[in-house]
């Protein structure tokens, strides 16, 4: 902690990338992952080294002290951090330059070591200082440092941020023109050969450095140490897509599960869960669609612009980054409750795999929009408790397991960025892509009787006590200008009376009031007037209800 009765010197601000270039190269899941792993690690260490020194005080990210090391597969770390400083602006612009000079060498020789230890070799007259080249060239490390007077202490934060997003925005680095360039990523220099699965065949390839250490992250000892694990196994896609199928007792049927290298198909679970189960029993786990779909979510904190405007000095800002810091423990215990993996939880900020639904273990079905639902109450609790003009707003990505991953990856930045913050934020966007390449997509604001009741809905449908018939939302999309319309609640429940009185219908009444009852708690909110609002309202909610069907496994 800072000494007293000193004055303050200096402020700096530091920004890694392009973090987002690193990731959209990934084929896989661990590799995915590393590579984000790879940014926080590289932020956490030079943070270490920065914090040793009593004459630096972290503004955020919160940084406790003694410092402590974050163990955990989760890479913890923003690609920013905030300092403020006794030291002069020179000592502190050099403090800041050697802990990010060492810990790039500390992953050059990380590489290094690697290289040697596995059967590959560096290849066009490369060694560790091409590495290093190719590092320091490519990864963008940005910072500034001020002389104390400059900003009132209200502005602090908000004005690094901006000059920290002016150096982004400003961030040029050519990628140069090689003889041979990475079988990943084709952008970078290839300058290590190793054994790369290439469907299901090992072959030679030519990487670059970062594409060879996401790659071969789970073989290095330096890594595993890191994360204390001597297994280092990611799970995959379909691990993490289909875990309501891959008991203990599935996965033993085949050892193809277990391996860390190839991948399997779908229809390696399939003849698994048949081999284990009854054919009825197999039949209906097997039916549901969702299983052979993952979730991307990505998260971040609304309006914290407006907050940091408001803290005007050093303890209002710890507390408040110590309090994204909490909700980040708290995401992640969310998070791995419904079997999601985080790539990276930094504060507000996070990036997941999860499955699109799977029974718990009480029984129950739980969604990736319970998750959301959950998140976004937890930041309100935690963050939004002293500082109620910051939310949550979330964007979700759901495919086929096959779906390519850096795709996946952008939709649900878009999702986030373009349709969840856009408006009033604190928002869930949500994009389902199937296999046929046919997309629902729709939003919810948190807090509204729409997600209350959509939820609901949802829940009971997957449990099986709400089941419709298949007609059901072939016929209201029919009639959705008719329902648009609609004036009242009486004519709504006219029209359903209407509309589903055959026989066939019977046995489903109470099924079709419930849906009728989700039309009634959310379309009325708009007036009739409003035609075209009116009518999207209503398309939004069919949407929703194309996803209920999906997921009880209906194409
Ligand atoms: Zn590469």
């Amino acid at each position: 902690m800072m000494e007293n009765n000193t004055e303050m010197k200096s402020y700096a601000g530091f920004t890694i990338g392009p973090i987002y270039g690193v990731l959209s190269s990934a084929r896989k899941t661990r590799e995915l992952w590393f590579a984000s792993y790879f940014f926080s690690w590289f932020m956490e260490k030079s943070i270490e080294q920065l914090s040793k020194n009593n004459k630096i005080d972290f503004l955020s990210p919160f940084v406790k002290e003694p410092f402590e090391p974050n163990n955990s597969i989760t890479g913890k770390y923003h690609d920013r951090f905030i300092l403020q400083s006794y030291l002069d602006k020179g000592a502190l612009f050099r403090e800041i330059q050697e802990a990010s000079n060492n810990t790039l060498d500390f992953f050059v020789g990380l590489i290094d070591t690697l290289v040697k230890q596995l059967r590959t070799k560096y290849i066009n007259g490369a060694n560790k200082n091409t590495v290093r080249d190719i590092l320091n060239s490519y990864i963008q490390r940005n910072f500034v440092v001020f002389d104390a007077q400059t900003f009132e202490p209200a502005n602090i934060v908000n004005c690094i941020n901006r000059h920290l997003n002016s150096m982004e925005e400003n961030r040029s680095f050519d990628t140069g023109i090689f003889d041979k360039t990475c079988f990943i990523c084709r952008a970078l220099p290839a300058v290590i050969e190793a054994d790369v699965w290439v469907k299901d065949t090992l072959e030679r390839k030519e990487l670059c450095p970062l594409c060879f250490i996401k790659y071969y992250a789970h073989r290095s000892n330096e890594v595993k140490a890191k994360i204390s694990k001597n297994n280092l196994r990611y799970p995959t896609i379909l691990d993490i897509a289909a875990v309501e199928l891959l008991t203990e007792e599935v996965k033993k049927q085949n050892p193809i599960f277990k391996d860390y290298e190839k991948d399997y198909e779908f229809e390696d679970i399939e003849q698994a869960v048949r081999k284990t189960d009854s054919k009825e029993e197999a039949d209906s786990l097997l039916k549901k669609s969702y299983s052979k779909y993952f979730a991307i979510i990505q998260v971040d904190g609304d309006s914290l612009g407006k907050v940091f405007d408001k803290l005007t000095n050093f303890d209002e800002l710890e507390s408040f980054s110590k309090s994204l810091f909490n909700f980040a423990n708290e995401a992640e215990k969310i998070i791995t409750f419904y079997k999601g993996y985080p790539i990276y939880i930094g504060g507000d900020d996070i990036l997941a795999f999860t499955p699109v639904a799977f029974k718990g273990d009480d029984g129950k079905a739980k969604t990736v929009i319970d998750l959301a639902i959950e998140l976004s109450d937890a930041y309100r609790d935690i963050v939004g408790k002293n500082h109620s003009e910051t939310t949550l707003s979330i964007g979700v990505n759901i495919a086929y397991y096959k779906f390519p991953l850096s795709l996946s990856l952008k939709n649900a930045r878009k999702q986030l960025f373009e349709e969840a913050k856009k408006d009033d934020k604190n928002a869930l966007a949500l994009l389902l892509t199937k296999h046929s390449g046919h997309q629902i997509g729709f939003k919810f604001k948190f807090g509204s009787n729409d997600i209350k009741n959509f939820s609901e809905l949802l829940r009971k449908t997957l449990a099986g006590d709400v089941d419709f018939p298949h007609s059901l939302h072939y016929n209201l999309s029919r009639f959705k200008t008719v329902i648009a319309n609609i004036p009242d609640k009486d004519r709504l429940k006219a029209f359903f009376e209407n509309n589903f009185n055959e026989p066939e219908h019977s046995k489903y009444t109470s099924d079709i009031n419930s849906v009728m009852n989700y039309f009634k708690e959310v379309m009325f909110h708009v007036p009739r007037e409003h035609r075209k609002k009116r009518l999207d309202c209503v398309k939004e909610i069919l949407n929703k209800l194309a996803f209920i069907k999906f997921l009880r496994g209906e194409k």
